[in-house]
């Protein structure tokens, strides 16, 4: 993804989210997005396929995307549905060693190599929101943009994007040595047309 779309993307995107924002509720402590089609119930295999993403397809045209992460998607179907519910813990911790490896084997040296990595492997598109630094903590609103885990899937009423939660996790713990924790407070599968991620970085205890 060159300059000029990736910068197009963030503005295209920050504009929406900034909307659907406004028009969010929380329900038991859970934002939930403008996007009104909720689904109690489990995702079917066609909520899952197919997705549009419009500027990480721009390079290799939106049918090719939609395969590509339409197979990325089905490869889930390798682990049993009852503990699909139960793997959120799974899909985190396979996510942070990945994200670890990614610093530790010299892929990813920097925060522009982890938003560069992401875009590349059309994993999604990184925009760093916002950042702020209290007592010894330091906050990021970290953003991604057409997630090939959740783009386009219906409102379940909760966020789904462990695996990538735990990616980021891992990638900072390596990259500051510090502790960190990554939540997403919003997601596709909650309502939105982005995934939003907190994410805490503080001094380890010694
Ligand atoms: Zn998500």
């Amino acid at each position: 993804m060159d300059k000029k779309d990736y910068e197009e993307a963030v503005k295209f995107y920050r504009s929406l989210a900034g909307k659907e924002i406004e028009n969010e509720k929380i329900l038991n402590g859970t934002f939930i997005g403008p996007r009104s089609k909720v689904k109690e119930d489990k995702l079917e295999i066609s909520d899952i396929i197919n997705p549009s993403r419009p500027f990480l397809s721009k390079d290799v045209g939106e049918q090719s995307d939609s395969a590509y992460a339409s197979t990325f998607r089905l490869g889930h179907f390798n682990m049993p549905e009852q503990l699909a519910s139960t793997g959120q813990g799974t899909s985190f911790v396979g996510g942070m060693e990945f994200g670890t490896k990614l610093v530790k084997q010299k892929i990813i040296k920097s925060l522009d190599d982890l938003i560069t990595f992401l875009a590349d492997y059309k994993i999604g598109i990184v925009d760093i929101f916002g950042e702020k630094e209290e007592k010894e903590e330091k906050t990021m609103d970290i953003r991604v943009y057409e997630c090939i885990e959740c783009a386009d899937l219906p409102n379940v009423g909760k966020p789904i994007c462990f695996f990538e939660a735990g990616v980021i996790t891992g990638v900072f713990t390596e990259l500051t040595k510090k502790d960190v924790t990554a939540k997403e407070l919003r997601c596709w599968t909650s309502g939105y047309s982005f995934c939003q991620f907190d994410v805490k970085i503080k001094d380890q205890k010694k």
